[in-house]
């Protein structure tokens, strides 16, 4: 494990937000259109916390993905302004809490604050460990020529290249394959 549970978590939860925006695979439908899709990814990372169901709440956490897709476009020092905003701005308190499932993690705001600024928080302080380890070279882009989705490559050898949004590792491997057969016969 590269950084406590909690932070890969979050990180990649990140970078899945990030990528439900992103052109994935040569596709530029939005996934995250609409409350349903935002319930299924909040379900699907196991996410605690005050939940409104509205479009605003949903617009609120749209607006995170431009501001979280910066982190895999700016050097550690501007990545630490960005932290440092977002948690002064929510007036971060960080506390150790367990439940559910979750052993002791780290939340830094109350469970009732609205959900785009428990989310900005808690991306945040997932930064921190990235930055403080220096391990800013984990955030990856997909290696795809036709993908912009976003990746944090946990692999103990660096080597993941491809985002989990498109499919991307599978579809570029039956590419090279197809080019490999053409090419051999
Ligand atoms: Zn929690
Ligand atoms: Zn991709």
């Amino acid at each position: 494990m590269v950084f406590a549970y909690d932070t890969e978590a979050t990180l990649a939860f990140t970078s899945a937000l990030v990528n439900t925006g992103e052109r994935v695979s040569n596709s530029t439908v939005d996934t995250l259109a609409d409350t349903d899709a935002l319930r299924a990814l909040l379900d699907e990372n196991d996410y605690s916390g005050r939940r409104d169901g509205d479009a605003a709440e949903l617009e609120a956490v749209r607006a995170l993905r431009p501001l979280f897709r910066r982190f895999w476009e700016l050097d550690r020092d501007d990545s630490v302004a960005l932290v440092n905003g977002i948690l002064r701005d929510a007036n971060a308190l960080p506390q150790l809490v367990r439940h559910g499932d979750w052993d002791w993690h780290l939340h830094a705001t109350e469970s009732d604050a609205p959900l785009a600024t428990r989310m900005a928080v808690e991306v945040a302080m997932a930064f921190i460990d990235v930055i403080r380890g220096d391990e800013l070279d984990r955030l990856k882009r997909c290696a795809a020529d036709d993908c912009d989705g976003v990746l944090v490559d946990l692999s103990r050898n660096r080597s993941k290249r491809f985002c989990d949004a498109g499919n991307c590792g599978n579809r570029m491997n039956v590419l090279a394959y197809r080019a490999r057969q053409s090419s051999g016969a």
